[in-house]
Order: structure tokens, then sequence, then C-alpha cells
């Protein structure tokens, strides 16, 4: 590769090797994922899709071209690449392994049908196709429903006094009591006091009768007016309570609205399918005595064990049926072999505790990035080079040998893999490296090293180095001592069962345990859900990934806190969502240093002279900002069957304000150019500004001193995206109180990046707070003052206590799987 200047890389030449496992490591923000994604990758890409044709080529997520002078001996690329945040497509684990559809292929050759019922296609078997689809829930296994009791909650209030809740509120509800005015009901009495006949009219009817309405008159006026053919204000149009309901739910865009006409409809099994989505003929085809939805139920870890009798020929079916249809027996065996064989990659990637059904948006991005580099080891695929990013997320250590593994299977295959990567057992696999820096952004950008693993060491300059060679023993640490106890009883979901659990408060406890051992479902789930609903603290929504409408089966949660709440004041949790979903925020205007800033400006002389206010400084607002893009700074130019592309603004050149305002300068500097700056430039500009300088310190203190203040939030890793939620916090007034939760903060970061991180978290509890993290690396376990280990397996082998205490008291364990890591790194 010669001369690649994607994103913040220096004009690189480098030369890799094929066939080999290629690690690409260095600090967040160096150039990695613009080296190995930015670069090569779309360079791959784009040189195949020149060989698709335009019509074809739409149908692709397409890459922009790379800033590259040329690369030689490129392979075509896979890319297996995590979404950060991005809400995935509506798939289940089933198809995107594609293992439903050998499922239903053996369902339909080599089930067991009831007698005379003749063979069905395995379309059949799949709730989404005509064939398959239960007819009376359409396939989604539930039914919804409203009755007088779930739109009318209280029905000791009138119409008037706003019985039917399921109405709408402010003006359509009051048009809609109007018309029952109109119409001659009686409003001013108790619901439960009206007969039941016109309560079922005005709750389900489908009739929609358009009335002349009368706002404002009493409902005599009202009749006296009818009887004279008053002219009314307008002519109003009625609709039953149940009608708005479903017709809001299926029509709505706005997920407020959805959510709010939700509660009053209940979902129930579908009675015909009780819930299993599919026709009575496709369900009564049973294999291993299972219909095809119980099968998709089970942990892929008991598919494989029910078939592999079938596989070897050692199964015994109905001997009828081995005289009568030996070739149903063949066809079991061979569909039975390639299903086990693949479901055997994915219980090597630790994966057996998921089921086919489960949805992908209910995976976390690196259970869904092992799915798919599952299903890649299994395609033949040869001379392909594989680009992955960071395949170890979320994984345990004791996960890692069999991810290094199927990297090594992808490798003899016949292909290569590039790899970013930060676990520090995956860089030592390596064939070769690749390590950027030396810093982020334009302080990285540069090849430090690329060769052997060994020769990293002679390298000064890199950060890797430091980690990859010094010896294993983890930083000294004296276990702080908890100042109380938060205590769970009781706790049910997923794979916990009534699970008793405590947290120590005022320390900084990590929660480990192998992947799918019910980590996030005791953390991220429960814990927050408990202590919220206690706070009286509002959840984030999560309903804008359609989430809660989505799920087939409800989920069955229960438990409480018994103690330590008095002690909890906040809740925050850190993600790596981002923080933004469009380019109009940015980490200036999350942080609120953005507010500062524009008051400043607002308070120089010129913009005091022309009235100018702090607003007039926002591109977000039409006074002060470019009309020609709206304040984006750029404009998109649509291509027929090319990716969109986006132009500097002709207008602004990007600035994103007009003349006007740029017109005015704080110290010698626009708006514009105060946003182009860099952290680090801000913080020597600011220093005399106490607000804004305090956000910069922090800003600079989690290691982003090299973002620029302006940059937009969509163009942030999520390890960045956490690392502004986390200064954003910590520049507050320290109160103490709050506890912290945070689900595997240590994703995306490079151990350098680990180590800020630590720091800022032991800031916070050295203020008062209370931290939980997930976590697997084991660097950040040994600093911790409190580890609960959950297992020992994953699924249903999981979800218990396996051992709780300090680091060392842990590492001791002999039921823990966490243990014999520990033990190494604490020596
Ligand atoms: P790494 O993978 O090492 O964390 P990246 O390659 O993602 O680093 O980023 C390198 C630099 O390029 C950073 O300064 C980052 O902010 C910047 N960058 C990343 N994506 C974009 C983008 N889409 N547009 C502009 N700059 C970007
Ligand atoms: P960990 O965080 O330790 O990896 P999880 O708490 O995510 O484990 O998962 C524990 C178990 O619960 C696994 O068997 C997993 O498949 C299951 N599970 C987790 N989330 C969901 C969900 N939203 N729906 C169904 N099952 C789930
Ligand atoms: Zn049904
Ligand atoms: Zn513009």
């Amino acid at each position: 590769m010669r001369g690649a200047r994607e994103h913040n890389l220096k004009n690189i030449d480098l030369s890799i090797p094929r066939d080999a496992l290629v690690v690409f490591t260095g600090v967040s923000g160096s150039g990695k994922s613009s080296l190995a994604f930015g670069t090569l990758y779309a360079e791959a890409q784009r040189r195949y899709l020149e060989s698709v044709s335009p019509y074809a080529r739409r149908l692709f997520h397409q890459m922009a071209v790379p800033e590259v002078d040329a690369i030689e001996g490129l392979p075509p690329a896979v890319a297996l690449q995590q979404q950060r945040g991005t809400p995935t497509t509506r798939s289940s684990v089933g198809s995107v392994t594609t293992l439903s559809n050998l499922v239903r292929m053996l369902y339909s050759r080599a089930g067991d049908y009831p007698p005379g019922q003749s063979i069905i296609y395995a379309e059949a078997f799949s709730p989404n196709t005509a064939e398959g689809a239960c007819p009376t829930c359409h396939g989604l296994g539930r039914i919804y429903e409203v009755t007088e009791q779930s739109m009318v909650p209280d029905d000791s209030l009138t119409i008037r006094e706003r019985a039917i809740a399921a109405w709408p509120t402010a003006w359509g509800g009051q048009n809609q009591r109007d018309i029952l005015v109109t119409l001659g009901y009686d409003v001013d009495r108790p619901w439960r006091e009206l007969p039941q006949k016109d309560r079922d009219w005005i709750l389900f009817t489908d009739e929609q009768p358009v009335v002349p309405v009368y706002p404002g008159y009493t409902p005599e006026q009202t009749q006296r007016a009818l009887k004279r053919k008053e002219e009314p204000s307008y002519m109003g149009t009625f609709s039953s309570a149940r009608r708005h309901v479903f017709h809001t739910f299926a029509n709505t865009n706005s997920p407020q609205m959805k959510k709010r006409v939700m509660q009053f409809m209940l979902s129930t099994d579908c009675p015909n399918c009780q819930g299993k989505r599919l026709r009575p003929e496709s369900l009564s085809v049973k294999f291993a005595a299972y219909d095809i939805t119980e099968l998709s139920r089970l942990p892929l870890k008991k598919i494989a064990a029910i078939l592999t009798p079938f596989a070897e020929g050692t199964a015994s079916r109905r001997e009828q049926q081995e005289t009568e249809h030996p070739e149903q027996t063949i066809v079991a065996q061979r569909i039975a072999e390639d299903l086990v064989a693949r479901i055997k990659v994915l219980l090597d990637l630790g994966l057996g505790y998921l089921s086919l059904e489960r949805s992908t948006p209910t995976l976390s991005p690196g259970e869904l990035q092992r799915l798919r580099l599952a299903t890649q080891l299994y395609s033949h695929l040869f001379g392909v080079v594989y680009v992955l990013d960071e395949p170890s997320a979320g994984l345990h250590p004791s996960d890692t040998v069999a991810l290094l593994t199927a990297l090594e299977g992808l490798k003899k295959a016949g292909n290569s893999l590039f790899v970013v990567e930060h676990n520090l057992d995956v860089i030592r696999h390596a064939d070769w490296l690749v390590d950027v820096g030396p810093e982020a952004g334009e302080k990285g950008g540069e090849v430090l090293y690329s060769g052997p693993p060994e020769g990293l060491q002679q390298v000064e300059a890199s950060k890797t180095a430091k980690y990859l060679f010094d010896g294993h023993e983890a930083p000294g640490h004296t276990p702080r001592t908890p100042t109380g106890w938060l205590q769970l009883s009781g706790v049910t979901r997923n794979n916990l069962h009534n699970l008793e659990a405590e947290f120590p408060l005022g320390v900084f406890t990590t929660v480990t345990g192998v992947s799918g051992s019910g980590k996030s479902s005791l953390v991220s789930q429960v814990l927050v859900e408990l202590v919220a609903d206690s706070l009286g603290q509002p959840l984030p929504t999560e309903e804008e990934e359609g989430e809660a409408l989505e799920r087939t089966e409800p989920i069955q949660t229960d438990g409480h806190i018994t103690a330590g709440m008095e002690s909890i004041k906040r809740l925050v949790r850190v993600d790596q969502k981002p923080i933004g979903r469009t380019p109009r925020s940015n980490m200036a205007t999350y942080t609120g240093l953005f507010d500062h800033v524009r008051k400043l400006f607002a308070a120089t002389p010129l913009a005091k002279e022309r009235k100018y206010d702090a607003g007039r400084f926002s591109f977000n607002v039409a006074k002060g900002r470019c009309e020609n893009c709206q304040g984006e700074g750029f404009v998109m130019v649509e291509l027929l069957f090319l990716p969109s592309v986006y132009a500097p603004c002709p207008v602004c050149h990007g600035a994103r304000y007009n003349a006007k305002t740029l017109e005015v300068t704080y110290r010698d500097k626009n708006i514009a150019e105060v946003l182009a700056m860099t952290v680090d430039a801000a913080w020597e500009f600011f220093a005399e500004e106490p607000p804004v300088h305090r956000a910069l310190i922090v800003l600079r203190e989690v290691g982003l001193g090299y973002l620029r203040l302006g940059q937009p939030a969509t163009e942030l890793s999520g390890g960045e995206a956490q690392r502004i939620k986390l200064a954003t916090e910590l520049q507050r007034a320290q109160r103490g109180n709050t506890l912290y939760i945070l689900d595997e903060p240590t994703t995306g970061l490079h151990p350098a990046d680990v180590e800020k991180l630590l720091v800022q978290l032991n800031n916070l509890v050295e203020a008062g707070n209370t931290v939980i993290v997930v976590e697997h690396t084991m660097r950040v376990v040994a600093g911790s003052d409190w580890v609960i280990d959950i297992g020992p397996g994953a699924g249903e082998e999981g979800g218990k206590v396996v051992a709780a205490g300090a680091p060392a008291q842990v590492a001791q364990s002999m039921e823990s799987k966490t243990a014999p890591f520990l033990r190494h790194l604490l020596g």
C-alpha cells in the first residue's frame, strides 16, 4: 500500500503479508480502523463493486472511496465490523447463521408427519411466509386486544373527567367528548352508571359517524342548537377508543405515541398457535418429538446433543418408517451432520447458550460479530481477507482460546486476516503486527512498526510494546472498605432464578463471568431497573429500537432491593451508545461547554452592538446559521446508483454559520474557528475562562485531547462516546452518593486508554460514589475493590454467584472460571 491518507493517516506506505493473521494495534483514535477498514477494506470493496452491475451496487452499504495512491496484491475482502450503536436489522440467531434454513429443510424432508398428512415445503416452517404464518396472529405469536378495563381504568369518572383514558389527550379527547354530546350520550354521569350497550358502542364500534360539533356548549345548549339546525363550528368524526388505539399503534411514527397507546393494549399468546407463530399443519410435524418452534427455543448446545445420534446414524427411528421411507433416514442423517458441524463452530466460539429464536437486537455487538464469524468459518471461501474489529469484545479470557482457534481455522483454509485488537492474548498470537500511533488524531496516523510481534519490543515510541512485553504483574492495590451494602433478593431474569446478590457501596466493584453467564442480566438489566425504580428516576427509553414490540415472549422479571438504597441518590449509566445520531450533536454541545462559549461570543462588543444573543451562535438556530446548508456545513449530493456524497456547502464552505455571525470574533477567532479547534488547542485558548476550561481539563484527562470540539457525533467511536459521557459526569460538582454502572467500558480501548479510564473511575469512588462495572479485562478486575463472579457456565449452566470478595480472595476460588486468570495476573 502506498500513500494512505484516509482521516488522520499520514501518507503511509506499508507492506503486509497475505495468508497470515495481521493484527493492527495502537491507542484509541490512532488510525487503526482508518487503515484496516477505511483504506484496505474500502478499496477491496470498491474494486469488487466495479464488477457488479450498477443496479446491484445499491444493495450494498458502500464505503467512501479511500484516500490512497495505490494498493497491490489485495484479495477480495469480507468485513466483520461491529455495529456501534446503530440498530441492527430485525433478524434472529437462526437467520443470521442460516441455520434456520437447514432446520426447516430437516422438518420438511425428514420430519415425522402425522398419518395422512402430505409433505410440506420448507418455507411453510417459517412464520415470515404466507405458507407458514399462523392465520390468526399473522405469524406474530401474540394477539393484541383492548378491553373496557384496559381503556377505562377508573370507572367512577365521567366522560368529561376523561374516564376513557385511551382517547387522545388535549384537544383530540375534547373533540370526541363534544361529538358524544351531539350524539346525546351523557358525559356527566360516572362511566359505570352508563348502560352497557352505550359503553360498548363508545369503546368498540367500527362506525365513524360525522356530526355537527358545538364546542363550549352545555349538553342542553347543544341539543337546542341541533333542533334549530344552527351552523356548527365544524363537523367532527367519531372514532371509538379501540379504533383510536389500533389506528395510532399501526400508523404513528412517534415512539411516544406508540408507547402511550400500548399501555391500553393487552397482549396474549395467540390461542390458535399458542405463541408458536406457525400454522397447525406445520406444528404437527415433529423431529425427535419436538415441533420446530420448540426446537428453535432450545440452547444450541441442546440441539447439537439431540441431533448428534441422527448425524452418527445411531438414533433409532420408528422401524416402520425405516422400512417404508429409507430415504428419509438418509436425508435426516445428511442434514443432521451438516447442522451438527455448523453448530459446533458456534459452541467453540462460546455461543452454545443462544437459541435459534433469539432476536439479534438483544445480542451484544460482540456476540453478533462472533455469530457472523462462525457463519464465515463454514462458508468455505478461499483466498479472501477477513477484516475484523475487536473480535475478543465481550469474551471472557477462557473463551479467547476458542476464538484464536477459529481465526486459525480461517487462515488454514487459505485466507488472510486483518484484525483490529486490544486484547493482549490475541495480539501475542499474531503472525504480523502493525502498530499505529504514537498517539491519537493529529498526533497519530503513522506506522510505528510493521513486522513479527517480537520486533515491536525495540520500538521506543510504541505504547503497545510496554504492555505486551512488560511482566504480568498487576499494579499493587489495597482494596477499599465498603461504606454499606446494596442487597438484592429474589432476582429472576433470563437465566437468573431467584438469585440473592449484594453489591458493596462506596467502592469499585467488577462483575465477571464467561460470556452468557448472566452478568448483563444482573447488572445492566435488573440492578439498573430496580435502582431507577426505587429512585423514581425514568429509565432511558429503548423503544426507539422498537424492541418492546418485537418481543414475542414477555420477559419474566422479578426481584427487589432489601437494603442499601438510603445512601444512593442518583443512578448514572455510562455506555458506548452514540451521544447523538445526527451531525448536529457534537462533543461541545453534549458536554454543555458550548453554552459557555456562546455566552462569551454574545458578550463581545460587536455582538452587543448588533444585539446578538447566545442563540445566534448556535448552528441549530435559524438566526445565525448558514441557510443554504441549514447549519450542517455540507450538502448531500444524491448520485444514482452510487453512495450519496457529502460536499462542503458552497455558501459557507463548511463553516456552518452565515457571514454576519462569522464577523463576530472572540480573541480573534470566530465561532466556526473555535469549533474547529482540538480540545488541546482550546484548553490553551480558554485558559482564562474557568467554566469552559474545567470541561476541557476533564476531556483531556479522559484522553480526548485530540478530538475537535465540533466533531460530529456520528464520527465518534463507541469508546469515544463513552469517555465524553464520563467527562460530562466528572465536570459536574461532585455530589457523591451516585451509583455508576458501566457494561464493558474497556471495549475498543487500548491498555493505555484503559489506564486513563481507571484513574477516572477511581476518582469517582474517591468522591464518595459507587462504581459497578461488568468486565473481562483481568487488569481492571485485579485493580478493583470487590469482585462478583457469575457462572459457572453460560445460559442455564450459569446464573449463580460463584464467588464474591476482594480480587485476591476470588482468585483462590476453585469453582470460578475467572479465578485462574486472576491468579495468573496477581502472581
Ligand atoms: P482507531 O481505530 O485507532 O481508534 P480511527 O481510525 O477510528 O482510530 O480514527 C483515527 C482518527 O480519524 C481519529 O482522530 C478520528 O477522530 C478520525 N476519524 C474517524 N472517523 C472519521 C470520519 N468518518 N471522518 C473524519 N475523521 C474521522
Ligand atoms: P453475560 O452478560 O454474562 O454475557 P447475559 O446476561 O447477557 O450474559 O445473558 C445471560 C443469559 O440470558 C444467556 O443465556 C442469554 O442468552 C440470556 N439472555 C440475555 N438477554 C436476553 C434477552 N433479551 N432475551 C432472551 N434471553 C436473553
Ligand atoms: Zn397464532
Ligand atoms: Zn452552509
